[in-house]
């Protein structure tokens, strides 16, 4: 019998999968990336750095680091970003380390980031997945960003003129996924992971070795 096994990775996918999620404030953007990284297995939420403020909710590392300026300017002058932009008048960025940190315990990452920042991502990693959300209707987003009790009204203004310009480069993403029901938003993110876990070229060689199949050249 021969002993020698192959070392095979408790994934068929082999690569770390970066997905890219966009779409103007209030969409759901957070929900749907904090349900799916909690509902799909090895896909991990990429904690970004920000400037902002936490709100009530927030938890320091586990929604966003939360940094001041000093600190981050001093981040973007040692190149410490994958990418960075400043929204709403804060600063928010990647780090490049953990993400490579992520990516080599074989986990995919998922990034909820503007469209400045998925501009930027799109230069530097060109076989990451981009996803942008929608909402069903300017009105029903107004309503959405209303409902959410941490906004004031001149804040519910420059977020609608930002959704706006948002939503206007919507060509330089791969996939559309409307919010209309979370649940069908959900689905529609999971089959696109799916889909990009199972190309050829994202699939560990090793688990092919399991059937005793030498791949063709
Ligand atoms: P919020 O303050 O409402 O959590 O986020 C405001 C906006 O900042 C959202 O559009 C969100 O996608 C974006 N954002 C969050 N983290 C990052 C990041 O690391 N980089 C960039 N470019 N945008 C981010």
């Amino acid at each position: 019998m021969n002993k020698k096994r192959t070392k095979v990775s408790v994934k068929p996918f082999g690569r770390g999968v970066l997905f890219i999620v966009s779409g103007p404030s209030g969409v759901g953007k957070t929900t749907l990336c904090q349900k799916l990284s909690s509902s799909v297995s090895h896909l991990k939420h990429s904690v970004s750095y920000t400037t902002r403020p936490p709100r009530k909710s927030e938890i320091n590392n586990v929604h966003y680091t939360f940094i001041d300026k000093k600190k981050f300017k001093t981040m973007i002058d040692k190149r410490e970003f994958a990418e960075w932009a400043v929204v709403h008048g804060n600063f928010y960025g990647t780090s490049a380390k953990k993400l490579a940190e992520i990516c080599k315990t074989g986990y995919d990452i998922i990034m909820d980031i503007d469209t400045q920042g998925a501009i930027q991502m799109k230069r530097k990693y060109e076989d990451a997945v981009y996803i942008f959300i929608l909402p069903p209707s300017m009105k029903i987003l107004e309503k959405r960003l209303r409902a959410r009790m941490s906004e004031l009204t001149r804040g519910i203004k420059t977020r609608i003129d930002r959704a706006k310009e948002e939503i206007a480069n919507y060509k330089n993403y791969g996939y559309i996924v409307v919010n209309r029901d979370l649940k069908k938003a959900l689905g529609e993110i999971k089959a696109i992971v799916t889909a990009q876990r199972l190309i050829t070229a994202k699939v560990d060689p090793k688990w092919l070795k399991i059937l005793k199949i030498k791949s063709q050249t």
